[in-house]
């Protein structure tokens, strides 16, 4: 069917089923997809554009780059872009109708500024910094900001927004805190009913956020990868993304030979090897060499020696494979199945970063 040594699949069914769920279940409140960096490794114009046939409100990107990417697609739901921005980037993030994220007076006098002197208008969402201390104005001068760009005829007020520092541990104490400092802010401020005030993320929604105020901003969750246990309501909620590849190659190696580069692998025994044409150039991470599995034919298979840029050696003497079958190194076979989280866990990170480290050279596939 394919021509590809290595890719990765993406099933489009199933997302549009992670993105039904999730609807459902906010009842009132807009649904923001998270489609920063290539949507989390899963290609961000087709899933921009599954997003928006299936009705989804409204995207966030974290460059001005990633929303002119989705503007020169054709893709027209309101864009936010959740990071800061350089002067010198204000102008494109008007031409292309980008949703602009104030975080201090310094920046909002910038976009002023350059407003004013073109005569233009430009929406954005006002970032307070209620914990992370990443970007965001403090709970306190957001009260005066907020007043000057209310007062500033240039800026149309689109949000109000703030981000959880510690959401993926349910119980920390900086989740009430965060929730009240942006509580009480709210409603010290009244924004006008119009104005979209939100927070809440996929941890926060899938273990303690009750109040979903007016939008949430999901990445994890849409695309099946929340690392816990899902939650009951969201059990039907499916990974969408798996890499697979095609046995290469294949020799027996006697023992006491070493494998791959620096030889960290030496036969103990005489070994059936296959080689798969994949590594750490595509994103798969050198840190799994010697520690990560592949299926192959229904059954897991040790990865030995070091991950190479484009290829690496599997110890198949334990199942059999040709050259050609079909390699999983994340995903379901037959009854088998590696996770993200499987390999975040082997590579001691979290499952986000183990996404998008797959990059462009991985052909992405839409089943
Ligand atoms: C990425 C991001 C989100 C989405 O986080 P998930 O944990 O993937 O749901 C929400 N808000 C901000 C500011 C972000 O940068």
């Amino acid at each position: 069917m394919l021509n590809y040594s290595s890719w990765i699949e993406i099933d489009t069914k199933q997302f549009k089923k992670n993105l039904e769920i999730i609807k459902f279940h906010l009842k009132n409140s807009l649904f923001c997809l998270c489609v920063k960096a290539n949507a989390y490794g899963h290609g961000l114009i087709e899933i921009a554009k599954i997003a928006q046939n299936q009705e989804v409100d409204y995207l966030a990107v974290a460059t001005l780059l990633e929303g002119i990417q989705l503007r020169e697609a054709n893709i027209d739901l309101p864009i936010l872009v959740l990071g800061t921005f350089h002067e010198n980037q204000i102008q494109d993030l008007i031409k292309y109708d980008l949703e602009i994220t104030i975080s201090s007076f310094f920046k909002a006098k910038l976009v002023k500024d350059f407003c004013e002197k073109k005569s233009l208008k430009c929406k954005v969402h006002l970032k307070v910094d209620t914990g992370m201390k990443r970007i965001g104005v403090n709970p306190i001068t957001a009260i005066s900001l907020y007043k000057y760009l209310k007062g500033e005829g240039c800026f149309i007020i689109k949000g109000i927004f703030s981000h959880f520092a510690c959401a993926d541990q349910k119980d920390h104490p900086m989740n009430k805190v965060q929730s009240k400092i942006f509580d009480d802010l709210l409603n010290k401020i009244k924004p006008d009913r119009s104005i979209i005030c939100h927070m809440v993320n996929t941890a926060a929604l899938c273990d303690f956020a009750i109040d979903l105020k007016d939008m949430v901003r999901l990445g994890a969750l849409p695309f099946g990868c929340y690392s816990k246990p899902m939650p009951d309501k969201f059990k039907d909620i499916k990974s969408i993304f798996s890499v697979k590849s095609k046995v290469s190659y294949f020799k027996v190696v006697e023992k006491d030979e070493g494998i791959s580069y620096g030889h960290i692998y030496v036969t103990k025994a005489k070994t059936n090897v296959v080689t798969i044409p994949i590594g750490y150039g595509d994103g798969y991470s050198r840190s799994l060499s010697n520690i990560g599995k592949v299926l192959i034919r229904g059954k897991k298979h040790p990865i030995i020696g070091t991950i190479c840029m484009d290829q690496f050696m599997v110890d198949i003497t334990e199942g059999s494979a040709y050259i050609g079958d079909e390699v999983v190194l994340v995903g379901r076979q037959q009854t088998q199945e590696i996770t993200i989280q499987d390999i975040a866990s082997l590579c001691k990170t979290i499952s986000y970063e183990v996404l998008c480290a797959f990059n462009e050279r991985l052909p992405r596939v839409y089943i």
